[in-house]
């Protein structure tokens, strides 16, 4: 089947128009983004700080598509997120997005290497080019030979983190979304992180944007964005 999105070729990376998050909250609703626009063109690291509770997981999750908003457009690549079925929804995310949540989601059971290929299933790579691109990203953030082969319980907090990074580059996203990707990490640790997620904005030009609560990490992002009671300035 042939959609607008198979047809979509240009990146135009993540824009959030006036977009507006509540969750229920006893009788009334809590705002937990209010009015929000963002443009992250390709190529460009933007962080988003701002204290706990502030809305910079809300933000995450709406850019993912994972949560629709109250009202607001989400657009990925120009394509209208809420103007699309769920099926092409998940296609989009699919395709378009690597995202890298707080708590890292690693199969306990697999992998470095097995964590990326067992997304292979739905894109339809040949096995062993699979193979190869999945060592190739793995090395590219700095897990090589046998740690490649190792499972989650066999890495440090920064090689697993460097294992969900490169898993969310697997499929080749426009948009990369990052949540407080250093929160387990010492800060020298965390430092490394954020120089590698400025490297691969670079090297793969993705419109990438970090959530963080810690302003001691932001010298290597083009810009830093606040969020403060689900206002983003
Ligand atoms: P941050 O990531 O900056 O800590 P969040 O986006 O997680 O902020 O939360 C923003 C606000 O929304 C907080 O007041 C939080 O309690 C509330 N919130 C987050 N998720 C939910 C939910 N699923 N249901 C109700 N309230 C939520
Ligand atoms: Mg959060």
């Amino acid at each position: 089947m042939t959609t607008a999105l198979d047809t979509l070729t240009t990146r135009t990376g993540l824009a959030l128009r006036d977009v507006t998050l509540t969750y229920p909250d006893g009788e009334a609703r809590l705002t937990a983004l209010d009015a929000v626009s963002l443009d992250v063109a390709p190529g460009e690291f933007t962080a988003v700080a701002g204290p706990s509770g502030s809305g910079k997981s809300s933000l995450l999750a709406v850019a993912a598509t994972l949560l629709r908003p109250d009202c607001g457009e989400v657009l990925i690549d120009g394509v209208d997120a809420g103007a699309l079925g769920d099926r092409e929804r998940t296609a989009l995310r699919r395709d378009r997005l690597g995202i890298v949540f707080q708590q890292s989601n690693l199969l306990a059971s697999l992998t470095a290497v097995e964590q990326l290929l067992v997304l292979e299933s739905v894109r339809g790579r040949r096995p062993r080019e699979a193979r190869r691109r999945a060592e190739e990203l793995l090395a590219s953030v700095g897990l090589e030979g046998a740690k490649q082969r190792r499972r989650p319980h066999q890495l440090s907090g920064g090689e697993r983190q460097r294992v969900n990074i490169a898993r969310a580059l697997f499929g080749e996203p426009s948009v990369l979304l990052v949540d407080e990707p250093t929160s387990a990490l010492d800060h020298e640790r965390g430092a490394q992180i954020v120089t590698l997620l400025a490297e691969i904005t670079r090297a793969h030009s993705t419109a990438t944007v970090m959530v963080t609560h810690d302003r001691d990490l932001l010298g290597r992002v083009d810009r830093v964005l606040e969020m403060h009671d689900g206002r983003l300035s």
